[in-house]
């Protein structure tokens, strides 16, 4: 006798938290996972929501827990599992069913599957839900692909578990097939963006300033009050206040300066590359944590070149961390600017008509980069949706005109003594790009059409031309 309203595959740190939130906010809920012990476990630890979870052995005891048409998401680990997992339902569903695939899918994979499952009667969505464990648990930010149709049937469950801002549940769909994935993957982008200039903002005051983490949370905590205001300055903060148990010193003095990927940042920079929409910032984030990883090779390095130095003792300290602010607000303007940028290429690209506005929307509660800044791109979005750029709104252009003063004042102090500012270089250099209506193509052109023939464009708009190069 079917028992529940949904069911979902994957019990690790996602999918068992996002099970935990359906089973206490929308339906019961039926539950599998590869490694069957894990649901058991699971079952015996959900306390209260016990009877709102059958643990289910296989995928057909799983099929068979669900009232049809059945909802099923997928939260596994991403790629051929997910494909695995789809081959492996697909006998065992019916007609009307609903494949939902909740994990960091490759956008691209998404459409693909969208297609294979086209004629099959089955109903396929790929969802980005991002906000980590947290997230799952009290309520993520869902970002949704797929047919209208399909969206509408899994609406209310959505909106019951989603994160709210002000009460607006942080859900919507965003366009066809991979839509929701390819948001999702730009969420990450951005991510990769505010944290690597957060972290380049921390060497400055960890390599320049000399500072202590403890005086750096301090700031940070400080900041938090103002227009920076976010869950990653927050989460800053508090990792820099941290102690560690062994040392009684700062926990991330005590941490490898090597991070690792799992390829949604990548995905971005390489999908901004491949339609043609620079994003200069988040590529450097993303070649900034590669380098992270090169641990090896920059000690050798550093025995080469020798290390940075302090900056000098008189320097103006206070003026220097309020410059610091300046430059964090400036570069997240223009790592909004090409997120937001990329996803407007996109969507002309796959004819997804993504609602820029709805996305920053849904990304003010749940996900890792919820901002009070987000409120503000949304209030833009909808009051001029055919914004060729934000940098260039009436509200973000004059955020950014003060807050380039810093920026600039703060890459110049890095780039003279040798702090690595990858991201917020990029943030500046994109800025200055950007703004200059006379750039330096021209030129460009000319040594084309001098070794290629490639021809070039006057600015007369006469058609094209060749050049006379060796005459
Ligand atoms: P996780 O804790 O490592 O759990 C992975 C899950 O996938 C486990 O249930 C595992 O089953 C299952 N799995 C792995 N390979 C499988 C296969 N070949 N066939 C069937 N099941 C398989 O991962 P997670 O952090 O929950 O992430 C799940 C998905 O959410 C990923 O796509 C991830 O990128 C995405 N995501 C993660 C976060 C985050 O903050 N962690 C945030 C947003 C999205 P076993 O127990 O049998 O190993």
């Amino acid at each position: 006798m079917p028992e529940a309203e949904i069911g979902l595959i994957g019990l690790g740190v996602m999918g068992s938290n996002l099970a935990l939130n359906i089973a206490e906010n929308a339906s019961t809920i039926a539950v599998a996972n590869r490694t069957t012990e894990k649901v058991d476990a699971f079952h015996a630890e959900a306390g209260a929501l016990k009877d709102r979870i059958v643990p289910c052995r296989s995928l057909e005891a799983l099929v068979g827990a669900i009232r049809a048409p059945r909802p099923i998401i997928i939260m596994t680990k991403a790629g051929a599992a997910v494909d695995e997992q789809i081959a492996a339902l697909r006998p065992l569903l019916q007609a009307g069913d609903i494949i939902i695939d909740a994990g960091n899918a490759n956008f691209h994979d998404t459409v693909r599957r969208s297609k294979e499952l086209e004629d099959s009667g089955l109903t396929f969505i790929g969802m980005g839900v991002s906000g980590g464990e947290e997230g799952a648990r009290h309520g993520p930010s869902i970002m949704v692909g797929g047919t209208a149709e399909a969206y509408q049937r899994v609406e209310p469950m959505l909106k019951a578990i989603a994160a709210r801002f002000e009460g607006e549940p942080c859900v919507a769909h965003l366009g066809a097939d991979g839509a929701g994935h390819f948001v999702k993957t730009i969420h990450n982008g951005i991510e990769y963006a505010d944290m690597q200039m957060i972290a380049e903002i921390y060497g400055i005051m960890r390599d320049g300033l000399g500072m202590a983490p403890a005086e750096m949370a301090d700031i940070f905590a400080r900041w938090n009050e103002g227009p920076l205001n976010s869950y990653l300055i927050d989460v800053t903060a508090k990792t820099l206040a941290a102690k560690d148990a062994e040392t009684g010193g700062a926990l991330v003095d005590q941490i490898l300066d090597s991070a690792g990927q799992k390829g949604t940042g990548r995905w971005a920079a390489i999908e901004a590359q491949m339609i043609g929409v620079a994003a200069t910032t988040i590529e450097s984030a993303v070649a900034a944590r590669i380098l992270s990883a090169m641990k090896a090779e920059r000690e050798a390095a550093e025995q080469v070149f020798g290390p940075i130095e302090l900056l000098d003792a008189s320097i103006d300290r206070a003026g220097i961390i309020d410059q610091l602010e300046q430059a964090l607000l400036a570069a997240k303007i223009a790592a909004y600017a090409q997120g937001f940028a990329v996803m407007a290429g996109a969507s002309a690209d796959h004819g997804w008509d993504l609602p820029l506005a709805t996305i920053a929307r849904i990304w003010r509660a749940g996900c890792i980069i919820r901002s009070q800044f987000l409120d503000e791109i949304a209030a833009t979005f909808e009051a001029e949706s055919g914004t060729a750029n934000l940098l260039v709104t009436p509200r973000f252009s004059a955020m950014m005109r003060d807050s380039s003063v810093g920026l600039r004042k703060i890459v110049a102090l890095s780039a003279t003594s040798g702090i690595p500012t990858p991201a917020l270089s990029a943030a500046l250099a994109y800025y200055d790009t950007y703004r200059q209506a006379r750039g330096t193509a021209n030129l460009i052109q000319a040594q084309r059409d001098f070794f290629g023939a490639h021809g070039f464009e006057r600015l007369d708009g006469s058609g094209p031309h060749h050049g006379q190069w060796n005459a």
